[in-house]
């Protein structure tokens, strides 16, 4: 596998990463107790192993931290791909009694969706590749890219 095209730059990531801050704010402002911005944090949820393909089979490695019930909560992808495993993170949240939830994606690769996600706030739809960089890697490298590029065989 090798590094590709680059298919975000890091100046588009920046700009509607900063316009999706300010909905957020927006959107959130006045709200009683401060809203919990939940990331899934690699290796607390395993799918992919090595590859580039998700084995289809989610499972929950390590739970939530704090107590989200009755809290407006905000879940925070990297990439939605099948929706699997946004689909099953989502609904275990959502059975931890929050306020309201709901989720924030920086890209989303809507043909390749078997599970639907309710997404609230998308930075890009991207086509069908595998892609890296933006903290996104394949096995551990290229995470650290300020721009999204597609990986080629
Ligand atoms: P899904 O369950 O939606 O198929 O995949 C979700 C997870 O798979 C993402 O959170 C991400 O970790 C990984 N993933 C899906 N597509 C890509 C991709 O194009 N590049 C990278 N680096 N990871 C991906």
């Amino acid at each position: 596998m090798k590094l590709g095209q680059e298919l975000i730059s890091a100046d588009a990531i920046q700009r509607r990463v900063r316009e999706i801050a300010q909905e957020i704010s927006r959107d959130y402002q006045g709200i009683e107790r401060a809203l919990i911005l939940l990331s899934v944090l690699k290796g607390s949820v395993s799918s992919y192993g090595a590859g580039t393909q998700s084995s289809g089979h989610v499972q929950l490695l390590k739970d939530l931290t704090m107590d989200v019930a009755g809290r407006d909560v905000l879940m925070v992808e990297d990439i939605i791909d099948t929706g699997l495993t946004t689909s099953f993170l989502f609904d275990h949240v959502q059975r931890h009694g929050p306020k309201s939830l709901k989720l924030c994606v920086l890209l989303n690769k809507e043909e390749r969706r078997i599970t639907p996600v309710p997404i609230t706030y998308k930075g890009f739809d991207i086509p069908n590749h595998f892609v890296v960089g933006y903290g996104l890697d394949y096995d551990e490298l290229y995470r650290n890219l300020t721009a999204v590029h597609i990986l080629e065989p």
